[in-house]
This record gives structure tokens, C-alpha cells and sequence, in this order.
């Protein structure tokens, strides 16, 4: 039965949420009508216990074997594994509790760190050089193609790295989805800034941002860890999300910050939502992030992508025939990285070949790539269909009108993107109009079982989904 819950968990989250967060539970004991559940960290017992009790205990239920409640423990022997453990529990222990915090070199925090499961290995910076992590030599002013939807983050990146910490542009916040040219503009940023002068730049990413934290106060270095990274002119963070329900980092992050711009130093962030929507930071570090300059970077246009595909083409060399380059274009919107693959792809299998490239060859070379895109439906487009079909307000899919003939089709929406899409419930939840997880969990449940008994309802429902599909 647990196995099966677990399975069931598993599902349900998502391999990503599963692993951060429920992987090391232990079913330690069943007592009468309770399970004892077993978490290695206070952190990750209350994690789970806040997220996760009340589906555990729904599942617990529905295996019939009388269990009514759960009881979620700290495992007592568990204090030498916290320290082996990487990301995000080590942030738990990390900080483990305000308590823990004043005594640090007294906890487990001090122990000798076994290698971490994933994830580079953390390391304790012993000079400032050491915070210059490793920038691509792509990632250039140069290289970055300026259209509409980014012209204003690019505008943004320029002026700070011309004049880093001007009033206005500190911090910079650079938001925007996943491969639209965030760490591209950071690093051209920082390549800009250590080009011009005698600046210090640190960049990185805020998981190693994290892991050189937690590092550091294991190795008691707390203080050279302050110290380096407030010794720098220009910090740049990227991917800011990560530190979402990573309370300590954040807070360390927080300080940092704050010092940094009390000194006149220039701080750039990226994350992928702007600071009012990264629910989950701390409201006074997403305040201070809000007050400098905020910049999106939006999805790409058809424009955009060709000028993108030009500019990449252009260095090759095999010639790509236009013909192919609109395909590409037209094609693969979701974003900048998959764009690049797809080209390079063909490049390569033309070089190796040493054949030229034709829309023909381009279709059946990227075969894959393509037939996963035509399957790919965006939760916006499940949105605004069923909204559509429905003949309800868009808006409505995340308000929190609860009458039926709006309910319904969200409830529907909900299903067709746990269906069709491969996002979790809670991320599903969360498109929803910041819904819980839970809700969307019931949602699919009623939608399959309407479908069982109304046929109609079925009918519709298997209508729309094959309109997606397509
Ligand atoms: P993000 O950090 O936003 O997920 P990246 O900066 O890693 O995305 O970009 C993904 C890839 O797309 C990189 O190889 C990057 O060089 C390229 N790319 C993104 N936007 C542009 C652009 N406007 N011009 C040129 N290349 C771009
Ligand atoms: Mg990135």
C-alpha cells in the first residue's frame, strides 16, 4: 500500500516536487489508525506536513486498511544525514529554526559534508576571484538579436553595464519564460562590465548561490562568505525562483543585498515571474527587488525568431535556404533554445552528410523535435478554448466565481491540462488562478467521473481535448 501511495505522489506532483520533497519519506510504523511517517528534517516534516498531510491521509484512506491519520515525524536519527543532504532540504537544516540559527557552529551545520546527491559540489570561496564564475562566450551584446519582445530588457542590460548602479536601474530585475535570453543578457552584462574596467562582477546562479551558503556555514566561514560577496561591485543573481521556499538563502540574500546597495554596488536578478508574482519570496526582499528597474522579457515573435535564425545561419558553413528558416520559424515558438537546437542540428547533419539543406531534409532530420511541438499544448490555449467553447470570460478561468456554468469549465480546463500538458497540479493550480493543488486534484477526479456517467459531457469534453491536439 505505501508503495502505491507513493507511486500515487509521485504522479500527481511531478518528478521535480516529488524528489525535492517527499522522496525520503519512511513509512515507520502503522499504529492502529495512524501511520507514522518518517522526514529526515523538521524542515521537510512540516514542508510535507503543510503541503502533503491531507492528500497522504485521502490516500491512506482510500487503501481501505482502517489508517485514518497520519503522523508526520522528524526520523531521530536522522541528524547526520541532514548534513549529506543536498538542496533544498540542506536549506532546511541550514537554518533549521531561528534556534538553530544562534548556535550554528553547535548543530549538525559543522559536520563533514558527504558528497551531495546532485548538484555541484559546494565549495567554500576562498578569494573574491573565485565568485567569477565561468561566463559563456556566446552569451554577448553582440550576439543577442534586439527585437520588440525584448528591446527593453536589452535597452535595460545596456545602460547598467555602461553605468552599473545609476539611480533608476538598481536593482535590475530581469524576468521572463525559460530560454528567451535571461542568462544571455546577464552574461553580456557581466562580460560588458569586466570588458570596461576594474569592476568585480559575481555572477551566478541563486542554487549556487544557495550551495556556497550552506557550504559556508558548515565550514564555519560564515563570516569570509559574507565578507567576498559584499567585497564585489556588481552581484548578479540568476534565476531568483530557486530560493522560493528556501527562507534562510533568502534571507542571507536579503542582507547581502541590502549592504550592496547601501554601498552603491549594482545588483542584477533574473527570475522567471516579476517580484509581485514570485509568491513564495519574502514580501520585503520582493519589495526591494521591485524598486530599481523591472524588465520583461516577452515570447518571441515570428520576427524575432527569424532575425534570431538569420543571425545564427549567417556563420555556418552550409547555407540554410530561407525556405527553411521560415519553417523553423513558423514551427518551433516555444522558445529561443529549442530554435538554436533545431538549427544546429541541421547544420550538423548536413556537415556530416555533406549534403545541402532542403525543407524536405529539414523536416525529416527534425522528425522528432517536431512532432513533439505539434503535440505540445500550452494551459493559455486549454484556457481559452474551453473558455471559448464554453462561452465564459477568459478572466474566468482564475476568478474565483464559483457558479456552475463558470466551475464547470475550469474544472474542465483543469483536466484537460493535467491531461495534455505535463505540468504538476500545484504548477496547474497556480495558472489557475493561484489555486491550490488540491483543487485541481478534485477537479480531475469529478471530470472523470462526470464523463463516466454523462455521456454527453464525455463527448464535449473528448471534442475539445481533440481540438487541442491538433
Ligand atoms: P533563459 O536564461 O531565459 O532561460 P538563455 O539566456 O539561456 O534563456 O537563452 C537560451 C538560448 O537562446 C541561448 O543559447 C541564447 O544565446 C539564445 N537566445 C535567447 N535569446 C536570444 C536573442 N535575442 N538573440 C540571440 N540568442 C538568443
Ligand atoms: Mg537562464
Amino acid at each position: 500500500a505505501w508503495a502505491r501511495i507513493r507511486g500515487r505522489l509521485r504522479e500527481e506532483v511531478g518528478e521535480v516536487e516529488y524528489r525535492s520533497w517527499l522522496r525520503q519519506m519512511t513509512l515507520s510504523a502503522i499504529e492502529g489508525e495512524e501511520a507514522v511517517i518518517l522526514l529526515p528534517t523538521r524542515f521537510l516534516r512540516d514542508w510535507v506536513r503543510n503541503h502533503y498531510g491531507d492528500r497522504l491521509r485521502s490516500l491512506w484512506g482510500a487503501e481501505n486498511l482502517g489508517v485514518r491519520r497520519i503522523d508526520i515525524r522528524v526520523a531521530p536519527e536522522s541528524r547526520s544525514l541532514e548534513a549529506a543532504e543536498a538542496a533544498p532540504q540542506a536549506d532546511g537544516l541550514a537554518g533549521a529554526a531561528p534556534v538553530a540559527r544562534a548556535h550554528q557552529t553547535t548543530l549538525p551545520l559543522a559536520e563533514p559534508l558527504s558528497s551531495p546527491p546532485r548538484g555541484p559540489e559546494p565549495r567554500v570561496p576562498e578569494s573574491r576571484n573565485d565568485w567569477a564564475a565561468p561566463l559563456d562566450p556566446r552569451f554577448t551584446f553582440d550576439s543577442f538579436v534586439v527585437g520588440k519582445p525584448n528591446e527593453f530588457a536589452h535597452a535595460c542590460a545596456r545602460r547598467v553595464a555602461e553605468k552599473p548602479a545609476s539611480p533608476g536601474f538598481n536593482p535590475l530585475f530581469l524576468y521572463g519564460g525559460v530560454g528567451l535570453g535571461k542568462t544571455h543578457l546577464m552574461h553580456a552584462i557581466a562580460w560588458a562590465i569586466s570588458f570596461n574596467g576594474q569592476r568585480n562582477v559575481a555572477y551566478m546562479s541563486a542554487e549556487k548561490f544557495m550551495y556556497r551558503f550552506i557550504a559556508a556555514l558548515r565550514s564555519q566561514s560564515t563570516m569570509e562568505f559574507k565578507e567576498s560577496l559584499r567585497s564585489v561591485d556588481v552581484l548578479m543573481i540568476d534565476d531568483l525562483q530557486f530560493l522560493i521556499g528556501k527562507d534562510n538563502t533568502q534571507e542571507e540574500f536579503f542582507h547581502t543585498f541590502n549592504a550592496l546597495v547601501d554601498a552603491g554596488k549594482q545588483i542584477v536578478v533574473s527570475a522567471d515571474k516579476s517580484p509581485s508574482d514570485l509568491s513564495g519570496l519574502e514580501d520585503r526582499l520582493r519589495t526591494r527587488l521591485g524598486c530599481g528597474m523591472v524588465a520583461d522579457i516577452h515570447a518571441t515573435t515570428y520576427e524575432l525568431r527569424i532575425s534570431i535564425l538569420q543571425a545564427k545561419a549567417q556563420g555556418a558553413e552550409v547555407e540554410v535556404p530561407p525556405r527553411v528558416l521560415e519553417f523553423l520559424a513558423h514551427k518551433i515558438t516555444s522558445n529561443v533554445r529549442e530554435l538554436e537546437g533545431a538549427l544546429n542540428r541541421l547544420i550538423a547533419h548536413a556537415n556530416l552528410f555533406g549534403r545541402p539543406i532542403t525543407l524536405e531534409s529539414a523536416q525529416e532530420v527534425l522528425h522528432d523535435i517536431l512532432r513533439a511541438h505539434d503535440r505540445r499544448v500550452t494551459i493559455e490555449e486549454i484556457q481559452r478554448k474551453v473558455a471559448e467553447h464554453y462561452n465564459i470570460r477568459l478572466t474566468d478561468m482564475s476568478s474565483a466565481r464559483r457558479a456552475r456554468n463558470v466551475a464547470r469549465p475550469r474544472q474542465v480546463a483543469m483536466y484537460l491540462a493535467k491531461q495534455l500538458t505535463s505540468r504538476s497540479l500545484p504548477e496547474i493550480g497556480r495558472r489557475f488562478g493561484n489555486r491550490d493543488h488540491t483543487t485541481v486534484m478534485h477537479a480531475v477526479s469529478r471530470v472523470a467521473e462526470l464523463m463516466q456517467s454523462d455521456s454527453t459531457f464525455a463527448e464535449d469534453v473528448e471534442l475539445l481535448r481533440r481540438m487541442l491536439e491538433n
